[in-house]
């Protein structure tokens, strides 16, 4: 499958790391300007910055606002327009977790991620579009998950969210059907990211289980196939999205969970 990306703008929140990464560096590669953000080390985003110039000699911004805030994301959108127009490929990326029973959930984790993870892709979209329906063609992307397919208990904030991303998803899909422009959902289950990674010794200590125990009966116990899906698949599965493949697949939501939400 070609993906020449090359002329188009790609836009993906929460791209310093992990996924959101991942999806940087395969756009990049097929040749798309890439505006990336989220929060880091300075001169270890600098450094993925110039990397991904390296890998097709399109151009890359970083623009690392922080996307609660509404006007935070109206200066991010306003950075990618400025340098590069518009964005033709938006993906709704950044996420934040925090578990814990309804009852005791801190208001102030509600909002953080009822606004991250939900209401950030809203104004993003709706920044995006007017440039996509001019260019009669558009790719917009969420990170979603499993969770916004199936629950699980003390994530309420979270699979709020992602159920409402994806209904979010679907209704842009059918106001933008006949503008050539797609919107759709990617739904991953457990992904290899350092964020998950990070949550392997605290959890060892925690429950007194080795590595391969957290691994298999804490992360994977859900996964049928009992393996992480990799942050390359999820970028892979964004690849095909923006070809011309993929130019009928809008309003989907497309699950790469190991057979997770099968069950
Ligand atoms: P990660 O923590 O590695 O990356 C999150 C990114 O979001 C980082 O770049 C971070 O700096 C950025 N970010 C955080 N708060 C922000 C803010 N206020 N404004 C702007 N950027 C901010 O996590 P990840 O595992 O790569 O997750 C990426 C997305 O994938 C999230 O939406 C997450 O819900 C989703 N997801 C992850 C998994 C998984 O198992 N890792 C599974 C399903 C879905």
């Amino acid at each position: 499958m070609s993906t020449s990306l090359a002329g188009k703008t790609a836009l993906i929140t929460g791209s310093t790391s992990g996924i959101g990464l991942a999806y940087a560096k395969a756009l990049a590669g097929e040749g798309a300007n890439v505006v990336i953000n989220g929060f880091g080390d300075k001169d270890a985003i600098e450094k993925e910055r110039q990397g991904l110039e390296t890998l097709s000699g399109a151009k890359a911004l970083y623009s690392g606002h922080d996307l609660t805030k509404v006007d935070q994301i109206e200066a991010m959108m306003k950075d990618a327009a400025d340098t590069f127009g518009g964005v033709d490929i938006l993906i709704n990326n950044a996420g934040m977790q925090h578990v814990a029973p309804v009852e005791e959930f801190p208001l102030d984790k509600w909002d953080l991620i009822i606004a991250l993870n939900l209401n950030a892709a809203f104004h993003t979209t709706r920044l995006a579009l007017p440039w996509m329906k001019d260019r009669k063609w558009g790719r917009i992307i969420q990170t979603a998950s499993a969770h916004s397919l199936v629950a699980s208990p003390y994530k309420s904030a979270y699979v709020t969210a992602k159920h409402g991303l994806a209904g979010f998803t679907k209704t842009v899909a059918l106001e933008v059907a006949t503008f050539g422009i797609t919107a759709n959902c990617i739904s991953p289950g457990y992904v290899w990211t350092p964020l998950v990674e990070n949550q392997i010794p605290d959890t060892m200590k925690a429950r007194g289980m080795t590595r391969e125990q957290v691994m298999n009966d804490v992360l994977l116990a859900g996964q049928p196939t009992k393996q992480f899906v990799t942050a390359e698949q999820v970028a892979a599965t964004a690849l095909y999205l923006c070809s011309d493949a993929a130019a009928q697949v809008t309003g989907a939501n497309l699950s790469i969970d190991g057979g997770w939400t099968a069950q």
